[in-house]
């Protein structure tokens, strides 16, 4: 294999970076794998379930002779890490990232990054569970799933190859779009649904009565609110850094419920079954897709 990576660094060895290490060890992809990251007692599970080969006690020695370096961290921690690798970064190396959300870490990346920045090729796998942490990540998390690239006019072209390359090896496939307009879809299709499970949930635990009302539930709020069980951490970042995109497709949702609450009010069984006979074709049309 030819375009196999040498060293790769993992900073940030949790539900996806983990994923990654292990799908790129199972396709012999990589040679050797470094992780980074806060906690000692992480890498060294992550060690001990052999997700990663060493671990490197500061950004330094992690990127030494990396030739493909991987951001895996919670969005917001993205600028911090991006400042004290800057001067570390080996001139071999290629950056990528798996932040969810692109235009902030872009900018953040830019600031931090000078001329390297076009070695930075950012990414994002539209793939994951509710989980975090090591002891999750799963090596065909990426199997048919869709990893998207949003290049600058700045990126590298050869870095953006290696980056996409990497990701093929995981069983993925590769597509590139504008920043701005991943951020859009991704309001749309990922971060609207997670923010609507939070506050759902939120809201039903707040009842004086939800112990009886959480006694009632079944399969329906079980496949709502599973994503509710997600990292706060991780989508209070997502939140603020792609606000823009999420107010749009919020208010656009706040309005439609205020639709349903008057057709509700007003008994309007034809409002209803025509808004949840669109739906149900839209949702069952889906189906192959998930
Ligand atoms: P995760 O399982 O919590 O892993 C993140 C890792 O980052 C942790 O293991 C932690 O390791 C490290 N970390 C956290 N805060 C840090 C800090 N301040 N400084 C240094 N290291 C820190 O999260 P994840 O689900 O893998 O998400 C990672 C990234 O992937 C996020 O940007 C997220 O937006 C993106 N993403 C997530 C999903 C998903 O479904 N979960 C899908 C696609 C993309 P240590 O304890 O060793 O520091």
């Amino acid at each position: 294999m030819t375009d196999v990576i040498n060293k790769l660094c993992v900073v940030g060895v949790g539900l996806i970076g983990g994923s990654l290490a292990r799908s790129l060890r199972d396709a012999r992809y990589v040679r050797e794998i470094v992780g980074y990251g806060r906690s000692l007692g992480n890498l060294q599970q992550a060690m001990e379930l052999g997700v990663i080969d060493s671990a490197a006690v500061s950004v330094g020695e992690a990127v030494r002779n990396a030739d493909m370096i991987v951001l895996a961290l919670p969005v917001g921690t993205m600028p911090e890490i991006l400042q004290a690798l800057a001067p570390v970064l080996p001139d071999a190396a290629v950056m990528t990232d798996v932040g969810s959300v692109k235009g902030s870490v872009i900018a953040a990346a830019r600031a931090a990054l000078g001329s390297r920045f076009a070695h930075f090729v950012p990414g994002h796998p539209i793939a994951g569970t509710e989980q975090s942490g090591v002891a999750a990540s799963l090596p065909d998390l990426f199997v048919e799933r869709r990893v998207i690239l949003t290049p600058e006019a700045e990126t590298d072209k050869s870095a953006v190859d290696k980056v996409r390359a990497m990701w093929q090896a995981t069983g993925a496939e590769v597509v590139a779009m504008p920043a701005a307009e991943h951020d859009a879809l991704l309001a749309a299709s990922s971060h609207l649904p997670h923010l609507l499970a939070y506050a759902l949930v939120d809201m039903l635990v707040r009842r004086d009565d939800h112990r009886a009302v959480f006694d009632c539930i079944a399969g329906g709020f079980r496949d709502f609110t599973r994503i509710a069980a997600s990292d706060p951490v991780m989508w209070r970042d997502i939140c603020l850094a792609n606000r823009t995109a999420i107010l749009d497709v919020l208010r656009q949702y706040r309005d439609d419920l205020g639709d349903l609450v008057q057709a509700v009010e007003r008994g309007d069984g034809h409002w209803l079954l025509d808004t949840f006979n669109r739906a149900k074709h839209a949702r069952d049309a889906l189906n192959k897709k998930l």
